[in-house]
Protein backbone atom coordinates (compact mmCIF):
# COMPACT_ATOMS: atom_id res chain seq x y z
CA UNK A 1 0.00 0.00 0.00
CA UNK A 2 2.68 2.71 -1.21
CA UNK A 3 2.64 4.75 -3.85
CA UNK A 4 0.31 8.29 -4.26
CA UNK A 5 -2.44 8.84 -2.43
CA UNK A 6 -5.82 8.13 -4.43
CA UNK A 7 -8.10 10.84 -2.69
CA UNK A 8 -5.93 13.59 -0.57
CA UNK A 9 -8.23 16.45 1.22
CA UNK A 10 -6.01 19.18 2.50
CA UNK A 11 -5.96 21.67 5.36
CA UNK A 12 -9.66 21.77 4.17
CA UNK A 13 -12.36 23.85 5.89
CA UNK A 14 -16.28 23.80 5.80
CA UNK A 15 -19.31 24.54 7.65
CA UNK A 16 -22.75 25.18 7.81
CA UNK A 17 -23.44 29.12 7.42
CA UNK A 18 -21.54 31.02 9.86
CA UNK A 19 -20.92 28.04 11.37
CA UNK A 20 -17.06 26.23 10.80
CA UNK A 21 -16.95 22.33 11.48
CA UNK A 22 -13.90 21.25 9.78
CA UNK A 23 -10.95 23.19 10.48
CA UNK A 24 -8.06 22.71 8.58
CA UNK A 25 -7.96 18.82 7.95
CA UNK A 26 -5.48 16.81 5.98
CA UNK A 27 -6.05 13.35 5.07
CA UNK A 28 -4.98 10.77 2.40
CA UNK A 29 -6.17 7.60 1.83
CA UNK A 30 -4.03 4.94 -1.14
CA UNK A 31 -5.08 2.24 -3.29
CA UNK A 32 -6.47 -0.56 -1.43
CA UNK A 33 -6.08 1.09 1.73
CA UNK A 34 -8.65 0.95 4.52
CA UNK A 35 -8.45 4.18 6.54
CA UNK A 36 -10.42 4.55 9.66
CA UNK A 37 -11.98 8.18 10.55
CA UNK A 38 -13.08 8.42 14.14
CA UNK A 39 -14.47 10.93 16.98
CA UNK A 40 -17.02 11.56 19.04
CA UNK A 41 -20.46 13.13 18.35
CA UNK A 42 -19.60 16.26 16.31
CA UNK A 43 -16.61 16.19 15.60
CA UNK A 44 -16.96 17.05 11.74
CA UNK A 45 -16.97 13.10 10.38
CA UNK A 46 -19.86 13.37 8.53
CA UNK A 47 -19.07 16.66 6.98
CA UNK A 48 -15.23 16.04 6.13
CA UNK A 49 -16.33 12.31 4.27
CA UNK A 50 -19.21 15.08 2.38
CA UNK A 51 -16.24 17.15 1.15
CA UNK A 52 -14.25 14.06 -0.05
CA UNK A 53 -17.42 13.01 -1.97
CA UNK A 54 -18.09 16.30 -3.50
CA UNK A 55 -21.81 16.46 -1.45
CA UNK A 56 -20.58 19.26 0.62
CA UNK A 57 -18.89 22.65 -0.66
CA UNK A 58 -15.59 23.25 1.01
CA UNK A 59 -14.68 26.75 2.29
CA UNK A 60 -11.10 26.41 2.09
CA UNK A 61 -8.64 24.05 1.08
CA UNK A 62 -7.91 21.67 -1.86
CA UNK A 63 -9.51 18.07 -3.14
CA UNK A 64 -7.48 15.93 -4.89
CA UNK A 65 -8.10 12.75 -6.67
CA UNK A 66 -5.55 10.54 -8.42
CA UNK A 67 -3.06 13.71 -8.14
CA UNK A 68 -5.28 15.84 -9.84
CA UNK A 69 -7.00 18.79 -7.99
CA UNK A 70 -10.59 18.47 -7.96
CA UNK A 71 -11.73 21.00 -5.38
CA UNK A 72 -15.42 22.25 -6.09
CA UNK A 73 -16.33 19.25 -7.93
CA UNK A 74 -19.88 17.85 -7.96
CA UNK A 75 -21.44 15.19 -6.25
CA UNK A 76 -22.23 13.30 -9.93
CA UNK A 77 -18.77 14.05 -11.48
CA UNK A 78 -17.30 12.69 -8.13
CA UNK A 79 -18.99 9.30 -8.32
CA UNK A 80 -18.32 8.91 -12.39
CA UNK A 81 -14.66 9.43 -11.38
CA UNK A 82 -15.24 6.61 -9.37
CA UNK A 83 -15.65 8.46 -5.72
CA UNK A 84 -18.66 6.81 -3.80
CA UNK A 85 -20.48 7.87 -0.82
CA UNK A 86 -23.10 5.47 1.73
CA UNK A 87 -23.92 8.50 3.35
CA UNK A 88 -25.09 7.69 7.34
CA UNK A 89 -28.22 6.70 7.48
CA UNK A 90 -27.81 4.24 4.56
CA UNK A 91 -29.35 6.38 1.53
CA UNK A 92 -32.06 3.68 0.71
CA UNK A 93 -35.62 4.61 -0.63
CA UNK A 94 -37.89 3.19 2.01
CA UNK A 95 -40.78 2.79 -0.76
CA UNK A 96 -39.02 1.87 -3.59
CA UNK A 97 -38.48 -2.43 -3.63
CA UNK A 98 -34.71 -3.28 -3.64
CA UNK A 99 -34.38 -4.28 -6.88
CA UNK A 100 -35.52 -0.65 -8.26
CA UNK A 101 -33.18 0.96 -5.52
CA UNK A 102 -30.37 -1.28 -7.87
CA UNK A 103 -31.62 0.18 -10.95
CA UNK A 104 -31.75 3.73 -9.84
CA UNK A 105 -28.05 3.13 -9.87
CA UNK A 106 -27.93 2.99 -13.92
CA UNK A 107 -26.81 6.53 -14.44
CA UNK A 108 -23.23 5.15 -13.61
CA UNK A 109 -23.43 3.66 -16.83
CA UNK A 110 -24.10 -0.13 -15.81
CA UNK A 111 -27.44 -2.20 -17.09
CA UNK A 112 -29.92 -2.92 -14.62
CA UNK A 113 -29.20 -6.67 -14.94
CA UNK A 114 -25.67 -5.95 -14.18
CA UNK A 115 -26.26 -4.08 -11.40
CA UNK A 116 -28.67 -6.63 -10.11
CA UNK A 117 -26.34 -9.26 -10.66
CA UNK A 118 -23.31 -7.95 -8.75
CA UNK A 119 -25.48 -7.21 -5.70
CA UNK A 120 -26.94 -10.43 -5.63
CA UNK A 121 -23.97 -12.10 -5.98
CA UNK A 122 -22.26 -9.84 -3.07
CA UNK A 123 -25.27 -10.69 -0.89
CA UNK A 124 -27.42 -13.62 -2.04
CA UNK A 125 -30.07 -12.87 0.52
CA UNK A 126 -30.74 -9.18 -1.12
CA UNK A 127 -32.05 -11.72 -4.27
CA UNK A 128 -34.23 -13.66 -2.23
CA UNK A 129 -36.15 -9.59 -0.81
CA UNK A 130 -35.74 -8.44 -4.75
CA UNK A 131 -39.21 -7.33 -4.97
CA UNK A 132 -39.60 -6.68 -1.40
CA UNK A 133 -39.95 -2.86 -0.16
CA UNK A 134 -36.79 -1.86 1.09
CA UNK A 135 -38.24 0.23 4.15
CA UNK A 136 -39.96 -3.50 5.48
CA UNK A 137 -36.29 -4.97 5.57
CA UNK A 138 -33.94 -5.89 8.43
CA UNK A 139 -31.17 -3.27 8.98
CA UNK A 140 -28.28 -4.92 8.51
CA UNK A 141 -30.44 -6.14 4.77
CA UNK A 142 -30.88 -2.61 3.76
CA UNK A 143 -26.95 -1.77 4.62
CA UNK A 144 -26.45 -4.75 2.08
CA UNK A 145 -28.63 -2.62 -0.31
CA UNK A 146 -26.82 0.65 0.40
CA UNK A 147 -23.06 -0.79 -0.15
CA UNK A 148 -24.99 -2.24 -2.96
CA UNK A 149 -26.24 0.87 -4.29
CA UNK A 150 -22.54 2.23 -3.82
CA UNK A 151 -20.96 -0.24 -5.64
CA UNK A 152 -22.46 0.26 -8.93
CA UNK A 153 -20.54 3.06 -9.55
CA UNK A 154 -17.56 0.84 -9.26
CA UNK A 155 -15.65 2.50 -6.88
CA UNK A 156 -11.98 3.65 -6.89
CA UNK A 157 -12.57 5.63 -3.50
CA UNK A 158 -15.42 4.19 -1.34
CA UNK A 159 -16.33 6.39 1.81
CA UNK A 160 -18.63 4.83 4.18
CA UNK A 161 -20.20 6.30 7.32
CA UNK A 162 -21.26 4.61 10.31
CA UNK A 163 -21.59 1.44 8.47
CA UNK A 164 -22.30 -0.21 11.58
CA UNK A 165 -24.67 1.95 13.01
CA UNK A 166 -28.07 0.22 15.05
CA UNK A 167 -26.51 -3.45 13.62
CA UNK A 168 -25.90 -6.57 15.16
CA UNK A 169 -21.75 -7.64 15.82
CA UNK A 170 -22.13 -10.45 13.39
CA UNK A 171 -23.93 -8.52 10.16
CA UNK A 172 -21.25 -6.03 10.75
CA UNK A 173 -18.64 -8.46 10.70
CA UNK A 174 -20.35 -9.77 7.57
CA UNK A 175 -20.13 -6.03 6.02
CA UNK A 176 -16.70 -5.45 6.83
CA UNK A 177 -15.88 -8.89 5.23
CA UNK A 178 -17.13 -7.22 1.68
CA UNK A 179 -15.04 -4.03 2.72
CA UNK A 180 -12.02 -6.00 3.12
CA UNK A 181 -12.50 -8.04 0.40
CA UNK A 182 -12.83 -4.45 -1.93
CA UNK A 183 -10.03 -3.45 -0.49
CA UNK A 184 -7.68 -6.27 -1.21
CA UNK A 185 -9.15 -5.54 -5.05
CA UNK A 186 -7.44 -2.21 -4.81
CA UNK A 187 -10.24 -0.04 -3.34
CA UNK A 188 -9.12 3.05 -1.34
CA UNK A 189 -11.71 2.84 1.68
CA UNK A 190 -12.31 6.13 3.98
CA UNK A 191 -14.32 4.79 6.92
CA UNK A 192 -16.19 6.82 9.02
CA UNK A 193 -17.12 5.40 12.86
CA UNK A 194 -17.97 6.94 16.14
CA UNK A 195 -17.08 3.67 18.05
CA UNK A 196 -14.30 2.32 17.06
CA UNK A 197 -13.44 -1.60 17.99
CA UNK A 198 -15.58 -2.83 14.58
CA UNK A 199 -13.80 -1.20 12.14
CA UNK A 200 -10.12 -1.45 13.83
CA UNK A 201 -9.89 -4.84 12.82
CA UNK A 202 -9.52 -4.09 9.35
CA UNK A 203 -8.21 -0.44 8.95
CA UNK A 204 -4.38 0.22 8.28
CA UNK A 205 -4.40 3.45 9.67
CA UNK A 206 -6.46 5.79 11.68
CA UNK A 207 -7.33 9.26 12.26
CA UNK A 208 -8.79 10.92 14.91
CA UNK A 209 -11.06 14.23 14.60
CA UNK A 210 -11.96 16.33 17.92
CA UNK A 211 -13.86 19.32 17.33
CA UNK A 212 -13.09 19.57 13.62
CA UNK A 213 -9.18 19.20 14.03
CA UNK A 214 -7.04 16.21 13.31
CA UNK A 215 -5.71 15.06 16.50
CA UNK A 216 -4.09 11.37 15.44
CA UNK A 217 -2.92 10.28 12.34
CA UNK A 218 -1.33 6.86 12.50
CA UNK A 219 -1.47 2.83 12.92
CA UNK A 220 -4.66 1.30 14.73
CA UNK A 221 -1.87 0.46 17.43
CA UNK A 222 -1.78 1.05 21.05
CA UNK A 223 -0.99 4.68 21.22
CA UNK A 224 -4.47 4.97 19.18
CA UNK A 225 -6.49 3.14 21.91
CA UNK A 226 -4.79 5.30 24.55
CA UNK A 227 -5.91 8.32 22.65
CA UNK A 228 -9.56 6.70 22.02
CA UNK A 229 -9.61 5.96 26.19
CA UNK A 230 -8.85 9.50 26.90
CA UNK A 231 -11.34 11.30 24.39
CA UNK A 232 -13.84 8.97 25.25
CA UNK A 233 -13.59 8.62 29.15
CA UNK A 234 -12.63 12.31 29.31
CA UNK A 235 -15.45 13.47 27.36
CA UNK A 236 -17.75 11.65 28.93
P1 LIG B 1 -21.87 12.36 14.30
O1 LIG B 1 -21.01 11.20 14.66
O2 LIG B 1 -22.75 12.81 15.42
O3 LIG B 1 -22.58 12.22 13.00
P2 LIG B 1 -19.82 13.93 13.03
O4 LIG B 1 -18.46 13.80 13.60
O5 LIG B 1 -20.11 13.19 11.80
O6 LIG B 1 -20.88 13.60 14.14
P3 LIG B 1 -20.81 16.24 11.64
O7 LIG B 1 -22.10 15.56 11.35
O8 LIG B 1 -19.85 16.43 10.55
O9 LIG B 1 -20.06 15.48 12.84
O10 LIG B 1 -21.14 17.63 12.32
C1 LIG B 1 -20.14 18.58 12.67
C2 LIG B 1 -20.80 19.84 13.20
O11 LIG B 1 -21.56 20.46 12.18
C3 LIG B 1 -21.77 19.59 14.34
O12 LIG B 1 -21.62 20.62 15.27
C4 LIG B 1 -23.12 19.64 13.70
O13 LIG B 1 -24.10 20.09 14.60
C5 LIG B 1 -22.91 20.61 12.57
N1 LIG B 1 -23.79 20.31 11.43
C6 LIG B 1 -23.83 19.14 10.74
N2 LIG B 1 -24.73 19.20 9.75
C7 LIG B 1 -25.30 20.41 9.80
C8 LIG B 1 -26.30 21.09 9.05
N3 LIG B 1 -26.90 20.50 8.01
N4 LIG B 1 -26.61 22.35 9.41
C9 LIG B 1 -26.00 22.96 10.45
N5 LIG B 1 -25.04 22.40 11.19
C10 LIG B 1 -24.69 21.13 10.88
Amino acid sequence: RSGAPILELQDIRAGYGGITAVHGVSLSVRAGEVVALLGPNGAGKSTTQKVAAGVHPAQGGRLRYAGKDVTGIGARDAARAGVCLIPEGRGVFPNLSVRENLWMMTFTGRSREQIETDAYERFPILARRAKQTAGTMSGGEQQMLALSRGLACDPAVLLLDELSMGLAPLIVEQLYGQVAELARTGVAVLVVEQFATAVLDMADRAAVLVRGKVVYDGPPGRSLTDELANLYLGSS
